[in-house]
């Protein structure tokens, strides 16, 4: 079992923000933002390219009601979810990062140069 199951099973702990039936809002361990908060379905997926247009369609209002809940819903935040290798992914269970709660700079510095493909 993959260790974002183990979280929505609660057989590891960890600190949750808000849950559903079906999905599970909890403080990222280690923070790139005032808030961030991963965000999970309970059943696993692999990852965004797994889920399906009606998981995602009930998915929606979830993520809305957790930038509610933690106040940034109008201030704005940022919703990120790195999928496959060249994503980044580390955890291979479907999460959206919610960052917020401060401006978010928009940096390239550690990504690929485009120059250098083309
Ligand atoms: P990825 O790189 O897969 O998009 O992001 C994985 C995220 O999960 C990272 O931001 C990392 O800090 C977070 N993370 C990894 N293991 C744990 C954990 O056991 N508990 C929590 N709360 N976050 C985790
Ligand atoms: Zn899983």
């Amino acid at each position: 079992m993959c260790i974002f199951c183990k979280i929505a099973n609660n057989e590891i702990p960890s600190n949750p923000v808000l849950e559903s039936e079906e999905f599970l809002a909890f403080h990222d361990l280690n923070p790139k933002a005032p808030v961030h908060i991963l965000i999970i379905p309970k059943q696993h997926v692999d990852s965004f390219s797994e889920i399906s247009g009606a998981m995602m369609e009930r998915m929606t209002p979830f993520i809305h009601d957790v930038a509610k809940h933690v106040g940034i819903f109008e201030s704005g935040y940022r919703l990120v979810t790195n999928s496959g290798e060249n994503g980044g992914q580390e955890v291979k269970h479907l999460h959206f990062h919610l960052l917020g709660g401060a401006r978010l700079k928009w940096g390239h510095f550690d990504d690929a140069d485009p120059k250098d493909f083309f």
